[in-house]
């Protein structure tokens, strides 16, 4: 099945609402394979946003990120990545829409809550960034069978 990763960034941390942010995942139907927290290094950071390392604002998304430690989270489920950017919103916080959960907890561009794989090829380096082989788990959930139907298991499992 599809994995995502997502990082509950430290402005959530916080705020004290990393547990309303994993619970929508879990609400959600999807599997947490990997959970934990870590300080991001300026080596893991200027990796993971290589694409904006050049921008003007990058040095305050640096330190933002850098504020206290990110919860990192391997979910699991199908078509997670595109699912689970859904459920994110878009990056400025103000235009996610109400029902997103940056469109619920943030009024921020750059305290956006949560980073979130934007492709499948980007979620396994991404994943692999983030977590050693033996960090993630591959137990079986006892209601995946209630969550998806049957044309589903078998296209997606
Ligand atoms: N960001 C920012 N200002 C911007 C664009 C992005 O502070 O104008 C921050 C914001 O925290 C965002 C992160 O940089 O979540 C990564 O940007 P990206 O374009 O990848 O957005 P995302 O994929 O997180 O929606
Ligand atoms: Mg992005």
């Amino acid at each position: 099945m599809e994995r995502t990763l997502i990082l509950i960034k430290p402005n959530a941390i916080q705020r004290g609402i990393m547990g309303d942010i994993v619970t929508r995942f879990e609400r959600k139907g999807l599997r947490i394979a990997g959970i934990k927290m870590m300080y991001l290094t300026d080596e893991i950071l200027a990796e993971h946003y290589a694409h904006l390392v050049e921008r003007p604002f990058y040095p305050f998304l640096k330190a933002s990120m850098q504020a206290a430690p990110v919860v990192a989270c391997c979910l699991e489920g199908a078509e997670a990545v595109e699912t689970v950017r859904l459920m994110v919103g878009v990056t400025n916080s103000r235009k996610a829409l109400p029902g997103t959960i940056r469109g619920d907890f943030s009024m921020s561009g750059e305290q956006n809550v949560v980073h979130a794989s934007d492709s499948v090829e980007n979620a396994i380096i991404e994943i692999k960034r983030f977590f050693k082989e033996e960090e993630l788990f591959d137990y079986e959930s006892a209601v995946t069978r209630f969550e998806y139907g049957g044309e589903e298991t078998a296209k997606f499992m």
